[in-house]
């Protein structure tokens, strides 16, 4: 296979900070702008996260230094390698790390990454669908495996997913029908019921039903996974059943946990923390394969999105307002293209 050429420059979205603040730019790169690493990617695709949203607006607490190109998700080809482990052509998947925080994300049309950091694309899969699962995506199959990991299965009766709606959420109301849970989707949003039901919930039931009133509560969860933390998450485990399974992944309503160890010490209820950007390399390529295998693309395709890179300062603002709805995959490759031309040009 020839070797992909390099362009001389190639164009990125930069987030800088000088006298006149914090303001995301397109900016022509070299490679020698690129941060360290073994291993040279071409991206194609990136995706759009609450988090990607946080970074681009310049809002505190997601970026760790300047410049730094944002997008915390990427997907592309490998270029060349010093690791052994990828040849030119491969298809990479990189999710977390850091990267889109601390270091170069995916927001630019080449990254410079270690090796280790990256999960080969699972065979029959493209940068399209891994960037329509993306950190959400991945996040929901970690919390899915955290539940199979303590023993839950589909004869163990009804799991419950909280935030039911979000991204992380509905991934795992899909990936759980998929595997044979009878599950049943907490959400604020009613109208959104259908679109949950779609996803293959068997039950909705409303936000406001998961309020900690004592700290055990009629047995009712096998398995739970919980994006909202707060009082939701105490609710949740004061009715999982004895040596019930509760994945804690977000903190959409306040990272506070108002519980006490009665759960645990009388009802063997176990609490799996889910870390999706620190998470072995072992366990990411297993979700990545079972994503690959639950969570085809022709299940993901309703709701995704594709835009180009010129797109992002605005569906950050988007992201934020809560206007956007289901997956974003930022198409690295499509420039300057209107969104619809852009899926013309690709489909
Ligand atoms: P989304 O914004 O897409 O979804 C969050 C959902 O939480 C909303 O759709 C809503 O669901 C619910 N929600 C929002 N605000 C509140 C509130 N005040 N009280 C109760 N419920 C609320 O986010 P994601 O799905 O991408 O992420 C969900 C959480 O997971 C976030 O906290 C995020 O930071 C975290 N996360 C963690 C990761 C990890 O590695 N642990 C990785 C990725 C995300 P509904 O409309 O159905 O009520």
């Amino acid at each position: 296979m020839s070797t992909p050429t390099v362009p001389a420059t190639f164009r990125a979205l930069r987030m800088v900070k000088d006298d006149a603040g914090i303001r995301p730019e397109f900016q022509q790169l070299t490679l020698d702008d690129l941060g360290a690493g073994d291993t040279l990617v071409r991206v194609q695709c990136s995706s759009l996260n609450y988090k990607d949203g946080l970074a681009v607006m310049g809002r505190p607490g997601v970026l760790r230094r300047y410049p730094i190109i944002p997008g915390i998700d990427l997907a592309g080809e490998v270029i060349s390698s010093e690791s052994g482990e990828y040849q030119p052509g491969d298809g990479v998947i990189l999710t977390g790390w850091g990267i889109g925080e601390k270091v170069d994300g995916g927001y630019s049309e080449f990254a410079r990454v270690p090796a280790a950091s990256l999960v080969p694309l699972p065979a029959g899969t493209d940068a399209v669908w891994a960037m329509s699962v993306g950190t959400a995506g991945f996040t929901a199959m970690l919390a899915v495996m955290a539940l199979e990991d303590g023993g839950v299965s589909p004869t163990d009766g009804e799991v419950l997913v909280t935030g039911a709606a979000g991204g992380v959420g509905s991934t795992a109301v899909r990936l759980l029908a998929e595997a044979g849970f009878s599950v049943t989707a907490s959400t604020g949003r009613p109208q959104e019921s259908d679109y949950l039901r779609g996803l293959g919930a068997a039950n909705i039931i409303g936000r406001d039903e998961l309020t900690p009133s004592r700290p055990l509560d009629k047995e009712r969860w096998a398995g739970v996974v919980d994006t909202v933390g707060s009082g939701t998450l105490a609710a949740a485990i004061a009715a999982t059943r004895t040596h019930g399974v509760v994945a804690a992944c977000g903190n959409a309503g306040g990272t506070d946990l108002p519980t006490t160890v009665f759960p645990f010490i009388l009802r063997g209820v176990t609490l799996a923390g889910i870390d999706s950007n620190t998470c072995p390399a072992p366990r990411r390529r297993a979700a990545w394969d079972r994503l690959a295998r639950d969570l085809p693309a022709s299940a993901l395709a309703d709701v995704t999105q594709r835009r180009p890179l010129s797109d992002v300062p605005e569906l950050a603002a988007q992201i934020l307002a809560g206007q956007v709805r289901g997956r974003t995959v930022i198409d690295v490759a499509l420039e300057g293209a209107a969104p619809e031309e852009a899926v013309r040009e690709r489909s």
